[in-house]
């Protein structure tokens, strides 16, 4: 099903993500926990893209996997350094193995390397007519309430989101945020810049300080005051601060919910218990998190 249509029913949504394996040797732990993912039935899941396209045909398996257990897949797709070739190649790998739904992207700037002047593609808006030009799509972006870090500044980030949405894009998920206020002040800019696609308020339960720290190095988020004295009192003792992460991203959800915003993705890093956890503590409140 394309997701533009699951977006569209006026029920709150649900949606979680998983990544593909980066090497063979872990390709059956991570399809079992894909597939454990699976079999908790979120609205939909979406399958990360490796850097570069490390990953490229996992994420097509794992897609497929997705689309085979009834759940609608979401592929994410770089053009990273891509040509039109390998472009199309994803694309006809996706739609052969019944995939509806892209999350197109940039890509992250490999390491040493400071601009996209060499790129084919150098934004995400560029990939989109390339996507549509080999198959009938529902495609949609990121976006960044805290801006994306190479932007100058948070007005020209919109703009430019804006051109993704113009390109194409039907809906957009944010980078991950730990402060709804953040959240709410960019919704509304990016509605006052006449970005009205559906937004999808991105929420990761960090489940150990290790990750904490990798985060805000790569997104530079902002840290309450209140998670920083969860990782300060419980950052090791992995249990305790695994529960304490499940009830912060709940009561994040919550107050989300609570103010309109009706679809919520949950960056679950192949760990279904957390996502478990977190649908059962919506059970009454999301339709899909309710299981019979
Ligand atoms: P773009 O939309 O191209 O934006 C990148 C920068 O260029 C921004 O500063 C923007 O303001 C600027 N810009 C955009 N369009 C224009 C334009 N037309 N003219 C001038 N400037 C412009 N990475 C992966 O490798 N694999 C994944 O699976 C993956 N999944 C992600 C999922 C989500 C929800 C998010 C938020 C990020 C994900 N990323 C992933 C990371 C992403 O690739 C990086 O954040 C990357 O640096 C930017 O990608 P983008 O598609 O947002 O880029």
């Amino acid at each position: 099903m394309k997701i533009s249509t699951i977006l569209n029913t006026g029920i709150p949504t649900l949606s979680l993500e998983v990544f593909p394996p980066k090497t063979s040797e872990v390709y059956d732990s991570v399809v079992k926990s894909t597939n454990e993912v699976a079999a908790l039935k979120p609205d939909f899941m979406s399958v990360t893209y490796g850097a570069a396209g490390s990953t490229r045909k996992y994420t097509t398996d794992i897609a497929a996997n997705i689309e085979k257990s009834g759940v609608t897949a979401l592929a994410h797709l770089t053009c990273v350094n891509a040509s039109e070739e390998t472009i199309r190649d994803q694309v006809e790998s996706l739609k052969a193995v019944g995939v509806e739904n892209i999350l197109a992207l940039r890509g992250d700037l490999p390491e040493g390397v400071e601009s996209t002047d060499e790129w084919i593609y150098k934004h995400a808006s560029e990939l989109i007519p390339v996507i549509k030009k080999y198959g009938d799509f529902c495609i949609g972006g990121a976006c960044y309430p805290e801006k994306h870090p190479e932007a100058e500044d948070l007005k020209t980030d919109i703009l430019n989101m804006k051109k993704k949405v113009d390109a194409g894009c039907e809906f957009l998920t944010t980078q991950m945020f730990f402060d709804n206020n953040i959240f709410y002040n960019y919704l509304y800019r990016l509605r006052d810049a006449g970005v009205m696609v559906p937004v999808i308020a991105g929420i990761m339960p960090v489940t150990n300080a290790k990750q904490m720290a990798r985060i805000i190095k790569l997104s530079q988020a902002f840290i309450p005051r209140r998670y920083v004295a969860l990782l300060d009192r419980f950052g090791h003792e992995p249990a305790a601060l695994k529960q304490a992460a499940i009830a912060y991203a709940t009561d994040q959800i919550l107050d989300l919910l609570a103010n309109g915003v009706d679809h919520i993705h949950i960056y679950t890093m192949n760990k279904p218990d957390v996502a478990a956890k977190i649908q059962e503590n919506l059970s009454e409140i999301v339709p899909s998190c309710k299981k019979s």
